[in-house]
Parts: C-alpha cells; sequence; structure tokens
C-alpha cells in the first residue's frame, strides 16, 4: 500500500484540503511554496505509464479539482503550476501518481537549474 493509500485510508494524517468519490487532496509535507498540494486519485495508479485509457476521465478529475483548490485557495487568479513528476529522471519517490500544485508567489522557469550542454 502506498503512503498516499494510507493518508486516504486515514491510516496517517494529512491536512487534506479537499475530497470527493475519486480525489483526494492534501498539503504537501515539505512544501516547495506558499501553497502547495497534492491531488491524487482514490485508487493506486502508480506512475503515469500505467495509466489506462479506462482511467483517462479519472485523470482528468485531477486537473478539474485542481481548478476548484485554485479557487477555493484563492490562487486561481495569480496563477499556479501543477505538475506530475514520472520515475527516476522526473524525480517521483511516491509511487502513487499525484498532481503537485504549487502557487502563492511567481514560479521559475525551467523548474531545472542544469545546463542541457555547456556552451
Ligand atoms: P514526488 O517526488 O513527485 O513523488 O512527490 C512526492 C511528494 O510527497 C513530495 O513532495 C513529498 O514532500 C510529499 N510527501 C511524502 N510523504 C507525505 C505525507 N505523508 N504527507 C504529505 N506529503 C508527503
Amino acid at each position: 500500500m502506498s503512503i498516499f493509500s494510507k493518508i486516504i485510508a486515514r491510516e496517517i494524517p494529512a491536512d487534506i484540503v479537499y475530497e470527493d468519490d475519486y480525489v483526494l487532496a492534501f498539503r504537501d509535507i515539505n512544501p516547495q511554496a506558499p501553497l502547495h498540494v497534492l491531488i491524487i486519485p482514490k485508487i493506486e495508479i502508480a506512475t503515469i505509464n500505467d495509466v489506462t485509457e479506462a482511467q483517462e476521465q479519472l485523470v482528468g478529475k485531477l486537473f478539474t479539482a485542481a481548478a476548484r483548490i485554485a479557487r477555493q485557495e484563492g490562487v486561481a487568479e495569480d496563477g499556479y503550476r501543477v505538475v506530475m513528476n514520472c520515475n527516476e529522471h522526473g524525480g517521483q519517490t511516491v509511487y502513487h501518481i499525484h498532481l503537485h500544485m504549487l502557487a502563492g508567489k511567481p514560479l521559475g522557469w525551467p523548474p531545472y537549474t542544469e545546463k542541457l550542454k555547456e556552451a
């Protein structure tokens, strides 16, 4: 069971900001922006690579939840970023897909600092 499934099952605590039949959202324990919320499906899907066509609608619900949370948290107008990491190079550490929602300040772009190659 992923750590996020334990949050869904209320086996470990989380600061929940949104929940419906399909989606749960809670504040990241190690926030990278003034607002950092994780939005997850209530079923365990390990990575983006594992999303099936039958789950397309469910994955879409992560985005409608994001828009709802943005309004709720007062960041919809100023803006925000959602990102989903996949596997090692993507920086994924929890193998239960989740949208990171980052907001509350202007966010740098690109989100990494390494040069592609030396000039
Ligand atoms: P990722 O590296 O994309 O897989 O993101 C995993 C995120 O989960 C990280 O930003 C962690 O800070 C966050 N995280 C891990 N455990 C918890 C937890 N128990 N409650 C809230 N956020 C968590």
